[in-house]
């Protein structure tokens, strides 16, 4: 699944590769992929118009046709764009493509067809589930300080690492970013949100752009075809049983609601500490059972 640094980058190179040619042909492979909002067929919505602009919103690309006429894709878990060359190798399970006039064409696979794809007039994205309900933008203004110690005030009841994930929330921090914050931060992801002190949730705030900043910018030096996913520069996400880099101690795996997350357990330590009364007896006096029995 793309995150916020790999669509900056994906985005950008779309923007230098795909805007002003004209489009030759618009191919339908997988019909499922697709919605069309207009009553007519998208070839011939689209054939002899040109790209103008490639933004996105949260996980969403954006292509301009113009004004008039978006291209709205979500390439949820498995999906993926490649800019391909004439006698370049297709890149997986083809299910829309593209084609343009200077010969090159993008494509979007996914082998699991659940990439979403929406034609839709400038601007309205009134059928393209869950971009209405977007949080706050980590990239925009006003993901100030004090807008994040607010977000946080709002859901106090959350654990961090949910939080954070969460799109409606926070625009938007995918499962691998999500760790490298909390690592950054000195945070333990099943921490929740109201036990964390006000000095942490502002340092909490400033990870979320440091980190991101610094995966735009790891992402960008890669310098990977679109198509191919990077995550060399994780510190703690899918490094489980490796030492951390910055304290040795070794990285663990656990899930939170249904997703891993990764983290060390020195430099996160929970906050929710149990202390044992070694004094007290046992639960159930289960001792003193055993000792009569
Ligand atoms: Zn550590």
């Amino acid at each position: 699944m793309p995150e916020l640094p790999d669509i900056v980058y994906i985005a950008g190179k779309l923007t230098g590769a795909v805007t002003g040619t004209p489009v030759r042909e618009f191919t339908v492979k997988q019909p499922v992929v697709l919605r069309n909002t207009f009553d007519r067929p998208p070839g011939e919505l689209l054939t002899g118009r040109e790209i103008s602009t490639v933004g996105f919103k949260g996980p969403f690309f954006i292509f301009g046709f113009g004004e008039t006429t978006e291209l709205v894709v979500n390439l949820m878990y498995s999906g993926r764009f490649q800019h391909q060359r004439q006698g370049e190798k297709q890149d997986g399970h083809l299910c829309l493509a593209i084609s343009f006039a200077d010969g090159f064409r993008l494509n979007l696979c996914d082998e699991n067809k659940m990439a979403k794809a929406y034609l839709v007039p400038g601007n309205d994205h009134t059928h393209v589930p869950g971009i209405a309900s977007l949080g706050i933008d980590i990239e925009s203004p006003a993901f100030t300080a004090e807008a994040f110690r607010a977000v946080a005030a709002r859901n106090g009841r959350k654990q961090v690492r949910v939080m954070i994930n969460d799109h409606t929330i926070l625009s938007s921090i995918g499962n691998a970013y999500a760790d490298e914050i909390l690592f950054e931060a000195g945070i333990h992801p099943k921490t929740l949100v109201s036990r964390i002190p006000a000095a942490d949730i502002d340092r909490l705030h400033g990870a979320i752009c440091s980190v991101m900043a610094w995966g735009i910018e790891e992402v960008r030096r890669a310098a990977q075809p679109i198509q191919v996913k990077v995550r060399g520069h994780m510190r703690v996400r899918n490094r489980h049983g490796q030492p951390c880099p910055r304290c040795g101690a070794t990285i663990r795996r656990e899930g939170v609601r249904g997703y891993d997350v990764f983290f060390c357990p020195r430099c996160q330590p929970a906050t929710r500490r149990h202390f044992i009364d070694w004094n007290r007896p046992p639960a159930g006096d289960s001792g003193q059972d055993a000792a009569r029995g």
